[in-house]
């Protein structure tokens, strides 16, 4: 008896073992239901290996498969989300290459200059945001644009200090490499008649040499260091504010140029709580290196969710502030070729903290705008190469955005990627060219020149130097018609990109330049589930039109982030609905 219950048990053991690991058991297993499907969708994947689709499926914060309507059914389970997607457009989630997100979302709540038509209107906003400011605060912000003024007239001081006697009032030029301080302001930073202007910046003076209140680049350091510091609460303000803007708008990665550290860890807070939206790169300041360098972290350190690792650096300025660095002067003002920033003072000082950088593998990302400054940083980069030997280090110039014809060959040989903004194409193409001539403006945000070079693109905003939207981005890549009507053909047509090209850039080049390709940037199976629907389908829409689609849902790691038709989701104030 004994012997036959052994074998009976021998037997269940064996059988139950054969069930478990039968053929249709294992593939229970390897297939569980997806948690969110979308079907019926027009998918435009940006993965040249299978580059549209109809369905996609979700299981947890990945793609687990993308392919027919047919094929993904087979991953519906009764608790999974399905989205009839309506034939709509889906695109992978946009990454921003280069925003100043909390400068963004404090421009949001601040005062807006920028559509200003008129130095009055300018004054008469100004006055109004005061009024508006808390004793002891600072009226800051505006991103005001002068020549959309008529007439075009450099703003001063005595234009808003009659409005604003008590208020400190440093507003910014649109461009960020100019502001105007009114005369409290300049009472606090003690800049007077006899202060000198610093390396790589100007104060702005009349004709009997007082300042009158412009402060060009490093001259606007004086206002700095004694503008108050944000509190805590005035950071995570800004940053909700922020990502509630870019979820509207389908911005999913972003990736955060010159922040302070606070805002890092503002973004750590919001990580923990669940609460951040949007996919971050931080890259500080790189005068701030060895923080980084001592830590011993490399580039793209982190979670899929924050990383650091990447330096900003600034070669020069801007050319509507007339301080982007050229070989030669601009047009309109011989005795003027621009700036090298103050980083730059002197250039040994930026390349021994680029080699620093490069040594502990740190990613170099330098804002560039003029042909000289661009050639310099690649003169730095060479060099770089030369003493450290060859590595996949992703260069970067941020702008790129005046190339001399000789850098185009050099800018491909050391793999550096053009960071660009084509916002800032069709917004500087109003006036480039009566500054720096035809010549030198045909090979301004070179988009298809740089392309046919090999080099890779990555698209962003520099919000809030430009709006985050990434459909006017789009629209400008594809278009190149300036924002003043005259170019509708477009401005240098011949640079103009197609419409999966400057997607591409916008989703697959951001990722690369973050090191995130395998993460990030296209519809494909085991990446990141961010995704977008757009309201049309770009590809059948007249390119003039790009710019009035709208993102309709937002999808960060499989979850819903925004539905412009779910009245849960707070409509933002700034964004097209
Ligand atoms: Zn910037």
């Amino acid at each position: 008896m004994k012997t036959i219950r052994r074998l009976l048990l021998v037997f269940s053991l064996l059988f139950a073992l054969v069930t478990l690991f039968s053929p249709h058991r294992l593939r229970a297993q390897t297939q569980p239901a997806a948690d969110l499907v979308l079907r019926n969708a027009k998918i435009w994947t940006v993965d040249k290996n299978h580059p549209s689709a109809q369905a996609v499926a979700v299981l947890g914060e990945r793609i687990v498969a993308v392919g027919s309507n047919d094929e993904i059914k087979a991953w519906q389970g009764p608790n999974t989300h399905v989205i009839d997607a309506a034939g709509k457009l889906l695109l992978p989630g946009f990454n921003d290459s280069h925003v100043h997100f909390v400068d963004g979302g404090r421009a949001l709540d601040s005062v807006q200059l920028n559509d200003a038509t008129s130095a009055q209107e300018f004054a008469r906003r100004i006055a109004e945001g005061a009024k508006n400011v808390q004793k002891g605060d600072w009226l800051t912000g505006g991103d005001w644009d002068e020549t959309k003024w008529s007439p075009a007239q450099m703003p001063t001081k005595e234009i808003i200090d009659p409005a604003t006697p008590d208020t400190p009032v440093f507003v910014s030029r649109y461009d960020g490499h100019m502001g105007l301080a009114n005369s409290v302001v300049l009472r606090l930073a003690g800049i007077t008649v006899n202060t000198p202007d610093p390396p790589g910046g100007v104060i702005v003076r009349d004709a009997q040499g007082n300042p009158t209140g412009a402060l060009k680049d490093a001259a606007m350091d004086y206002i700095f260091k004694v503008l108050p510091s944000l509190s805590h609460e005035q950071r995570l303000k800004a940053i909700k504010r922020a990502l509630a803007h870019a979820a509207s708008l389908g911005v999913t990665s972003v990736q955060h140029m010159n922040p302070d550290y606070e805002d890092i860890a503002v973004y750590d807070e919001l990580l923990q709580h669940g609460e951040l939206t949007a996919r971050i790169y931080a890259a500080p300041l790189i005068p701030q290196v060895d923080d980084q360098v001592k830590i011993g972290i490399r580039h793209a350190f982190g979670g899929p969710s924050l990383r650091i690792g990447a330096l900003k650096a600034y070669a020069d300025g801007s050319l509507g502030s007339g301080t982007a660095y050229f070989f030669d002067p601009f047009n309109n003002q011989p005795n003027n070729r621009g700036l090298l920033s103050d980083e730059m003072h002197p250039v040994s000082l930026m390349q021994d903290r680029m080699m620093r950088a490069d040594a502990a593998g740190l990613q170099i990302c330098t804002h560039a705008i003029g042909d000289q400054g661009i050639s310099i940083i690649l003169d730095l980069y060479t060099e770089i190469v030369k003493t450290h030997g060859d590595r996949d280090r992703r260069f970067r110039i941020e702008h790129a955005q005046h190339m001399a014809a000789k850098d185009f060959d050099r800018f491909a040989q050391l793999h550096v990627i053009a960071s660009m903004q084509p916002y800032h194409a069709i917004d500087d193409g109003r006036w480039a060219e009566e500054r720096i001539g035809h010549d030198r403006a045909s090979r301004t945000y070179a988009f298809r020149t740089f392309l046919n070079h090999g080099v890779r693109l990555a698209f962003g905003t520099d919000w809030n130097v430009a709006p985050l939207n990434p459909l006017f981005g789009l629209y400008a890549a594809v278009t190149r018609a300036t924002l003043d009507g005259k170019n509708p053909g477009g401005w240098f047509p011949e640079q103009k990109l197609t419409l999966a090209e400057a997607i591409e850039a916008y989703t697959m080049g951001s990722a690369y330049a973050e090191f995130q390709e395998n993460d990030k940037g296209s519809i494909t199976r085991g990446k990141l589930a961010d995704m977008v629907l757009v309201s049309d389908d770009l590809f059948k829409l007249e390119p003039a039109k790009i710019r009035d689609a709208k993102v309709v849902t937002t999808i960060l790691g499989g979850k819903i982030i925004w539905d412009a038709n779910d009245k849960n989701y707070p409509a933002d104030p700034d964004s097209p609905r």
